[in-house]
């Protein structure tokens, strides 16, 4: 049949040989965020349009124009969710999470926004979010970007990113500033791109973002945040900067971070990595004190971030960690020995938990199944046949060395393979 079923343009399959090197991502990120004592919270994936909308801002771009919006068969307008933070407020503060408490979590799964589909950048892609709750000083800052830094450093990526940290000042920081750059921005309002002369009335701040030459030129004069920032702001800053400073974790100041949602005041921070082309961040966060009372909870700090998995999954193709093998043992059945093959391969798997034990089914004669047994990736294959059957015998073939096969009895044949499968730290 010519006319096949596609998958939609931006949304992606995980094939089975990516899976591996996606799931050692996904269990080392794991196991840092334990490190640090945070708790998962699973998220639903549709939420009411009107969340998002103010939760992330009406005039940003994801709300403008990159959300899967449908109504539902009641006429409720939902929407895929584009990012993480706004559900779980959301879900926080409906189940009272917020009350009288500090809050650490962290979610994962996939985001969708309807943007145009490239290297880094597709229309459902996968996030590990963090957010915290509950906690003013920038101790929380700064915690949450060592958490980022070890999971570099697990992932052996700590050389290929940047860490490039801003901060936003408060409300009326932000307000006197956006004022000063506004002014200004409108004299020169004819050397500006068109997407930025549209953004100067309704979202200036994302200006500073432009990649534009004649743009990027003319900030060069424009008045800086950093001019306008409140003595709270700015120790809030300095704080977080003293803390890094001890922590030896290195930083660049970037006074043109902004960040593209709304929610975003103080602490902003970016890791980008020159890995990747123009797709560069890899992960991005910073503080949102305001978010919790803007979707009707009350004032409530916060602090989180997301990260892009698909981009750490490219960075990762390019540095290719060693993965473990997902088939440790591959057990070969010739002639009438399936059941007995079967049989030996369940006696295997409770000799060793853990291991990657896979048995041939299907039949098929000797080259073919060593061929199988080959392409698994396996270390060894066990060669079960009439002969070893009648003998209560296993033979054991190394596949990757050139170390002798083995004639084993049945009994000794796990306790053989375990000596020689101690668990690789992987
Ligand atoms: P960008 O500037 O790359 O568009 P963003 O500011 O829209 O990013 P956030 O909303 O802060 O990004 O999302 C956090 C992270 O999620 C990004 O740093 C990136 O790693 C990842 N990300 C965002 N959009 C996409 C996408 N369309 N495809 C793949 N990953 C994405
Ligand atoms: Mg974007």
């Amino acid at each position: 049949m010519s006319n096949k079923i596609t998958s939609i343009r931006g949304m992606n399959d995980v094939l089975p040989e990516q899976t591996p090197l996606w799931q050692w991502l996904e269990k080392r990120a794991r196991a840092v965020l334990a490190a640090y004592g945070y708790q998962e919270i699973r998220l639903p994936i549709v939420e009411r349009t009107e969340l998002f909308a103010r939760g992330i801002g009406e005039v940003t771009d994801i709300v403008e124009k990159e959300m899967y919006t449908f109504a539902d068969r009641n006429d409720d307008s939902l929407t895929l969710r584009p990012e993480g933070t706004a559900g779980c407020v959301r879900a926080a503060e409906q189940h009272g999470l917020l009350y009288n408490q500090t809050q650490r979590l962290w979610y994962t799964g996939p985001m969708f926004r309807y943007e145009r589909p490239q290297a880094g950048r597709s229309r459902q892609f996968h996030q590990i979010g963090v957010e915290t709750f509950g906690i003013a000083t920038p101790d929380i800052d700064a915690e949450v970007i060592l958490l980022t830094a070890r999971l570099w450093k697990e992932l052996g990526l700590s050389d290929q990113v940047t860490l490039e940290l801003n901060t936003l000042g408060d409300n009326d920081d932000r307000a006197r500033y956006r004022e000063a750059l506004v002014a200004f921005l409108r004299e020169h309002r004819d050397r500006l791109d068109e997407d930025s002369q549209n953004r100067l009335e309704r979202n200036p701040l994302r200006v500073l973002d432009s990649k534009d030459p004649g743009t990027r030129e003319v900030l060069e004069t424009a008045p800086r945040l950093a001019d306008h920032l409140g003595d709270q702001a700015r120790a809030h800053f300095d704080g977080l900067r003293a803390l890094l400073d001890a922590a030896g974790v290195p930083y660049v100041i970037n006074p043109n971070l902004v960040r593209g949602l709304d929610y975003y005041g103080r602490t902003v921070f970016e890791w980008t990595t020159t890995a990747l082309g123009a797709q560069g961040t890899v992960c991005a966060g910073g503080r949102y004190d305001g978010l919790v009372q803007q979707l009707g909870g009350k004032p409530t700090p916060a602090v989180g971030f997301g990260m892009g998995l698909e981009r750490l999954v490219l960075l990762l193709e390019q540095t290719r960690p060693e993965l473990p093998a997902p088939v440790a043992i591959y057990i070969t059945a010739m002639g009438d020995v399936q059941t007995q093959a079967l049989v030996l391969a369940e006696k295997l798997r409770d000799a060793l938990p853990g291991v990657g034990i896979q048995c041939h089914c299907g039949g098929g004669g000797f080259k073919s199944q060593m061929k199988k047994a080959d392409r698994s990736g396996a270390r060894f294959a066990l060669i079960l046949g009439e002969d070893e059957v009648a003998a209560k015998q296993v033979a054991v073939k190394p596949l990757r060395d050139q170390s002798e096969q083995q004639q084993l009895s049945e009994d000794e044949v796990a306790q053989w393979l375990a000596a020689r499968l101690a668990p690789k730290s992987e």
